[in-house]
């Protein structure tokens, strides 16, 4: 079928040249990108062609980019209305990102697929509004806000809804009130119960391209309830659900709670099958962070063979906290500068990101998070799509 519009060709001809470059046919997805990059030049499409240099960039193992990146995932603020025992967040004092580098950060939206808003809570940051005002007039920018949802009014729906494709993601560990409250002091299952019925209202009402995403985090705790959560997200039009284990926080909590996989294995293996069932028939896509790969990874890692990271992040995005460092991807552990001394541009291709991108090109992953390295993070996580 022939695309209809100059949107649809862009689109069609940048797929046929991703499905190419994954398939390691360079041969045929290097002119794709070139086609890419010339028509939407001629059209002058910012963003298509940032993705078709970048593209390029990647098939030539470029270390100095000429593209900008595609993606970002920033921590606006670390400070929260709430204080959960495992957040990240506790251990980062109660900086904001600077107003300055929230206007930098402006300059990057022509280019970006996909940005990812988060805190603490980022409805505190005082840029955050212009912030979305901002990303309206970018179309082709997805966004995703990770939000405890308290914050959540009329006011903020209809911002988010003059932007193209925007994503709550909201957390719910429980809906049993005690324990709720034990996981998330400051808010209470009845508080985000009202929260997602007011979402689900609105969407009804005015914008069902709003999409409503969940993250869970299995505890010892919780594990046994998410039969009664997938229910609740299948209630109430959630279209995406994260599982995730408890990453290291605080000693005590941590020795409480942590899960490992096989502590959980027997309970999951029983009920996984009707969670996926159910999630699958109620259109609600999965990403199971917490289980290992069922089947060897194409990252090499689960069946024994020599771990290797196949990971495009350095190319492709910045994750930025609050505090101003940024590194590549959460999971790295290394940073590449920090965006209150340099500009975006200026660290995008600093001497730390370039040896980064090198490190990965030799197949180095010493600098690199275990769970890439074992091939426990999703290979789509490491390629923007
Ligand atoms: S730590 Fe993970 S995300 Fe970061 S560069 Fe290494 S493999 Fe990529």
């Amino acid at each position: 079928m022939r695309p209809e519009t100059d949107a649809q060709m862009l689109r069609a001809l940048y797929m046929q040249g991703v499905q190419a470059a994954e398939s390691g046919d360079a041969v045929t997805a290097r002119p794709l990108f070139y086609r890419l990059l010339s028509e939407a030049s001629r059209l002058g499409d910012l963003h298509h062609s940032n993705l078709a240099l970048n593209e390029i960039e990647m098939l030539d193992g470029a270390l100095r980019l000429y593209s900008k990146p595609r993606g970002m995932h920033v921590m606006l603020t670390a400070r929260c209305n709430m204080a959960c025992p495992f957040c990240y967040a506790e251990h980062m004092g109660d900086e904001d990102l600077p107003p300055e580098v929230c206007r930098e950060l402006k300059g990057l939206f022509p280019y970006l697929q996909r940005v990812v808003w988060q805190g603490g809570e980022a409805c505190l940051h005082p840029e955050f509004e212009d912030l979305i005002k901002e990303s309206a007039k970018h179309r082709h920018m997805g966004q995703t806000l990770v939000t405890n949802g308290l914050f959540l009014s009329e006011r903020w729906m209809d911002l988010f809804a003059e932007t193209a494709k925007f994503d709550l993601m909201l957390p719910v560990e429980s809906m049993r009130p005690e324990l709720h409250g034990r996981y998330r002091p400051g808010s209470s299952w009845a508080k985000l119960a009202e929260k997602v019925r007011m979402i689900s209202e609105y969407r009804e009402r005015r914008n069902p391209k709003l999409s409503l995403s969940m993250n869970v985090v299995l505890m010892k705790g919780n594990h046994r309830e998410l039969p009664a959560i997938v229910d609740f997200a299948a209630e109430n039009g959630f279209s995406a659900m994260v599982l995730t284990g408890l990453y290291q926080c605080s000693d005590g909590f941590y020795r409480q709670e942590h899960l490992s996989f096989a502590e959980a294995r027997e309970y999951l293996d029983g009920v996984m099958p009707s969670v996926r069932a159910k999630l699958e028939k109620s259109g609600i896509s999965l990403q199971d962070r917490f289980s290992p790969p069922a089947a060897p990874s194409a990252d090499g890692a689960a069946d024994g063979r020599k771990p290797t990271v196949r990971c495009r992040a350095p190319w492709q995005q910045l994750y930025i906290l609050s505090d101003g460092r940024t590194r590549s991807y959460c999971y790295c552990q290394e940073d590449i500068g920090n965006l209150k001394s340099e500009t975006p541009e200026l660290l995008w291709n600093n001497a730390r990101a370039m040896a980064l991108r090198k490190s990965m090109l030799e197949g180095r992953s010493s600098r690199c998070h275990q769970a890439c390295v074992e091939g426990r993070v999703e290979s789509y996580n490491f390629r923007m799509i």
